[in-house]
């Protein structure tokens, strides 16, 4: 036998963490991290925070699965909170952000549906967009390297280049239902939506009965330093998906939706036998309690500007490698590298030879997510091994 007993779809590295502690991680020899990367913007409370391993112990104690046959006092009241804190009246629990996503197109068809124009079923998508890996998500992408050998893929998608509001509005036919957009783009390069493009899409809906779907999987729940990205464009969308960092860690997602988009989901058309369990809600509750605690979306705001203000000082001293301009907004941020020096073994470098973690993104871009919860000594930590990283790497020797 071959093949490993982990299905070798990762190209893992030699980083095994067995602990993790705040905004550090520990790998099996006692090796010490800091995670600047924090599970890809899903560790939002960073490692081991009491409030959320307490409520997931006490809870699992308690009740932790039982069918949404039954009532959930859990689901009924995290899902007010969530709707008491967006634009939402509805939300659908999920146990991931691709499935969020899966029941964000669906909730766009569904509406369509019982409005009497089922035709209504193709949603405007972006280049460089990732939604997730079920069928539905890539299919929502163009992205090949995601799409390739997995054909016949889902129709009733079409794609525009991000941030280019004519073209989106080109693509509009009898057939579109919405569209489908990143707030702010993580996978394909921590781009963030322009202020025109997403005002111009959310117009663009309203003039012609269509829905505005927006994935904040990963920029949304805090991590832009606002409970979600789309406060930063004085817009509502119609429906949302939200993962990541909504469960700190534990497997969580939602989709969030207004009352008329929400309108085809009515019993039977959706449903999940794990989504909204008492044990995802309590840790969901656990996570919510922090992030809307006195002064924290601040924080992570105050945190974003520093961590910017540092990166920006430091490009200059590494003309030869850095682009210049940070990308991103609050504690997602991103740095772009120049050729020859490529992103992946920039990381690479950083993780085995300095102790930083961090994600590569598309467009050569360092992806650098920390937990919510760093402090100032951390971003200076952070500045100090890029800063030693980057004088110490030489792009070819490396790659
Ligand atoms: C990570 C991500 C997803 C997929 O989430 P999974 O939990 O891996 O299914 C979807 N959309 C965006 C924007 C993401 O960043």
């Amino acid at each position: 036998m071959s093949i490993p007993a982990l299905m070798p779809v990762y190209p893992r590295c030699d980083v095994r963490p067995v602990r993790g502690e705040g905004c550090y991680l520990y790998g099996e020899r006692g090796e010490e991290y800091l995670d600047f990367a924090a599970g890809i913007a899903v560790n939002a409370l960073g490692h081991g925070h009491p409030a959320l391993t307490k409520a997931i112990a006490e809870q699992a104690a308690t009740l932790m699965h039982v069918s949404n046959l039954y009532g959930s006092p859990q689901g009924e009241r995290f899902a007010q909170r969530l709707v008491d804190a967006s634009f939402a009246d509805t939300v659908f629990f999920t146990n991931s952000g691709t499935e969020a996503v899966e029941c964000a197109i669906k909730t766009a068809r569904r509406f369509h549906h019982v409005e009497g124009n089922p035709q209504r079923h193709t949603l405007i998508t972006f280049n460089n967009a990732f939604h997730g890996r079920t069928m539905g998500a890539i299919s929502a992408t163009n992205q090949a390297k995601m799409r390739d050998g997995f054909e016949p893929l889902l129709p009733g998608f079409a794609y525009a280049p991000f941030n280019d509001l004519d073209a989106a509005l080109a693509l509009i036919d009898d057939s579109t239902a919405g569209f489908m957009v990143e707030t702010v783009q993580g996978e394909g390069g921590v781009t963030a939506a322009s202020t025109e493009f997403i005002q111009g899409l959310r117009r663009a809906a309203d003039d012609h009965g269509l829905l505005l779907v927006l994935d904040e999987v990963q920029c949304g729940y805090g991590r832009t330093g606002r409970m979600f990205a789309y406060e930063h464009y004085g817009i509502t969308p119609d429906i949302m998906s939200v993962a990541k960092g909504i469960g700190g860690g534990f497997p969580l997602g939602a989709c969030l939706a207004t009352e008329r988009a929400a309108k085809g989901m009515v019993f039977g058309t959706h449903g999940s036998t794990y989504g909204g369990n008492p044990l995802a809600m309590a840790a969901g509750e656990a996570v919510l309690d922090v992030i809307q605690g006195d002064g924290f979306l601040d924080h992570v705001a105050q945190m974003g500007e520093r961590l910017r203000a540092a990166l920006e000082q430091m490009i200059p001293n590494h003309d030869d490698l850095f682009v210049p301009g940070i990308r991103g907004k609050g504690l997602m941020l991103g740095v772009q590298l120049k050729a020859p020096a490529d992103a992946r073994a920039f990381v690479a470098h950083l993780r085995d030879r300095h102790g930083l973690l961090t994600v590569s993104a598309g467009e050569n871009v360092v992806r650098v997510l920390p937990p919510l919860v760093i402090e100032e000594r951390h971003v200076e930590e952070f500045v100090q091994k890029m800063s030693d990283g980057a004088r110490a790497y030489v792009p070819v020797a490396d790659d």
